[in-house]
């Protein structure tokens, strides 16, 4: 089998570089940095030890007794919420972060749809001392105001972007405009295995280390291999960085959950691998929530981090290759699966993460009594408590 992507960035017929002239000079700057200093042993011993000494890692693989007796088959929950700033995202910020430095650069700025990745960029621009701007929709300042504060506190300067649905895609495309006018001094930290080559490679990389950490700590556990990884994905971060080290073993089944949002059948979901097909959007080509001109649909999901119309070439590759199988839940099973894993564990979940609880919640029947199931638990779901207290009519 070839490495995926292939040099042009490409897994099978998705990825590539679809970008503008004006931006082919920092990518190819990126492009060659990456495959030199960012995956050179220096650099990952250095990146590791940050992971460890300032993010918390590893997280812990913990087996839910009370939630697989809901299930009916063996639940561990991979355990991101407890890294530092209470996601995933922080383990692909700290390493572009690091590698912008090691680059020169003395600024650098991101998108964020909940704030999760926005939170994530300006802590590590704190860490290293870069200058730091986000872009952030409208509407998701509105949904995620404690973030917009979370940011403002670390430093960084929090941009409002009245345009289009004034959500994620919105917020990239500001972003994007900003980094062909400021690349000389700027880097541009992505929030998910999204956009251009090496974009997609390098944020799996960098967040590979969750799979990694999930295959030893489940060799120890049960001394064997699991029989299902289960992830929500938006742009793909946290999903392929738990299914990607796991590629290569044929008997692992990856199930990817979207958000279905008021449902597969009508308009407002965010699901773009269930309904979508393939096109371009920001860089690459990868499937697409589009109309029949090309056109980008307008999403819509009760969590603001997967409310994105796109998702990541890789994730695109293993739909059409059967290697992974992409379902999606409405925003109603999610808000029933945040209540469960609360009651049940003591642990309040994103909202993004409670769309793969939310899958095994509504599947029961799939899973046998001695399968392994585990579950990425991207995030904590403090971010989402006011939200979900709006949503269900409770007086704060
Ligand atoms: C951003 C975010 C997601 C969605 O992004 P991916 O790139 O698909 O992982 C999921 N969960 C949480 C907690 C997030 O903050």
């Amino acid at each position: 089998m070839t490495k995926l992507p292939d040099r042009r960035g490409r897994f099978g017929i998705y990825g590539g570089k679809f970008a503008p002239e004006t931006l082919m000079a920092p990518i190819e700057e990126l492009e060659h940095v990456y495959f030199t200093t960012g995956t050179s042993k220096q650099f990952r011993k250095e990146l590791d030890c940050y992971l460890k000494n300032y993010a918390g890692r590893p997280t812990s693989l913990y087996y839910a007794e009370s939630f697989s007796k809901e299930i009916g088959c063996r639940v561990y929950l991979k355990r991101e919420d407890l890294a530092f700033t209470g996601a995933h995202k922080i383990n692909n910020t700290i390493g572009q972060v690091l590698l912008a430095k090691k680059m020169g650069k003395t600024r650098v700025i991101a998108e964020t749809g909940a704030g999760q990745h926005g939170v994530a960029t300006a802590t590590a621009a704190a860490l290293f001392k870069l200058e730091c701007e986000i872009y952030m929709g409208e509407l998701d300042m509105q949904r995620q105001s404690l973030n917009v504060y979370r940011m403002r506190l670390l430093g960084a300067k929090v941009n409002c972007v009245k345009s289009g649905s004034r959500t994620l895609k919105d917020a990239i495309n500001e972003a994007l405009r900003d980094w062909i006018s400021n690349f000389k001094t700027t880097h541009y930290v992505i929030g998910s295995v999204v956009g251009f080559h090496p974009f997609p490679v390098m944020v799996r990389d960098f967040q590979s280390v969750i799979g990694k950490e999930t295959r030893r700590q489940i060799l120890r556990a049960e001394k064997r291999l699991p029989d299902y990884l289960v992830a929500c994905v938006g742009g793909g971060s946290n999903s392929i960085g738990l299914f990607h080290p796991f590629y290569k073993d044929k008997s692992v089944k990856f199930i990817g959950v979207e958000a279905a949002g008021k449902g597969l059948d009508t308009d407002y979901h965010s699901a773009t691998l269930c309904k979508g097909n393939p096109g371009i959007l920001h860089g690459s080509f990868s499937y697409v929530l589009q109309d029949k001109y090309g056109q980008i649909h307008p999403t819509h999901s009760v969590s603001a981090g997967l409310d994105y119309p796109g998702t990541g070439p890789e994730h695109s590759f293993y739909k059409d290759a059967g290697r992974a199988e992409y379902y999606g839940v409405t925003d109603q099973q999610v808000l029933n699966a945040f209540h469960v894993l609360s009651e049940k564990e003591g642990i309040i979940p994103a909202l993004e993460s409670a769309h793969a609880l939310a899958y095994l919640l509504e599947n029961r029947s799939r899973f046998n009594p001695d399968d392994i199931v585990i579950v990425c638990l991207s995030g904590r779901g403090d971010k989402d408590v006011n939200e979900v207290a709006r949503i269900e009519g409770v007086q704060l």
